[in-house]
């Protein structure tokens, strides 16, 4: 099992701004999220939100949405808490503090590809790109049958 460095202490939110975004980068149950879990229902899929699954490396990996038969998961990122190379904007205060969270949400994110995909899963996860895209990798892969792999969407 991979440790997780500790974190420094929560930072209190020192402006209205930091609050604000704090709240936008909320981790579940974001807007691109929910958009592209409404797609995939449009289109007849049906799937589990934040189902736990065991890997044998600790804790359960519980990705954004699941479709246990094909084993396929997925992980809706966000582009602040994972570091996107493109997106990500490194905040101005508490540097220390949100540059230790990103690193960590970071390895975690590749601990949970090698344990899900270890374990037999196909792993997807989804920075910014758009929900209908996205969707439309997630039937690709689905129609394609199980290879266990993990790759970026789309
Ligand atoms: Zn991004």
């Amino acid at each position: 099992m991979v440790g997780i460095e500790s974190l420094p202490p929560v930072p209190e939110a020192t402006s209205a701004a930091v609050r604000a975004s704090m709240k936008a980068n909320r981790r579940r149950d974001t807007g691109p999220e929910r958009r592209l879990r409404s797609i995939l229902h449009a289109r007849g899929l049906r799937f589990r939100v934040d189902l736990p699954i065991a890997t044998g490396g600790g804790r359960p990996v519980r990705p954004d949405i699941v479709f246990t038969r094909a084993r396929l998961a997925v992980f809706v990122d966000g582009c602040y808490w994972h570091g996107c190379p493109q997106h990500h904007q490194p905040s101005k205060s508490n540097v220390t503090y949100w540059r230790a969270k990103i690193a960590r949400n970071r390895e975690r994110d590749r601990l949970h590809n090698r344990l899900l995909t270890q374990a037999g899963w196909t792993v997807l996860r989804w920075e910014h790109e758009s929900p209908t895209d996205a969707a439309l990798v997630v039937g690709r892969v689905l129609s394609e049958g199980r290879q266990p792999m993990q790759r970026k969407l789309p």
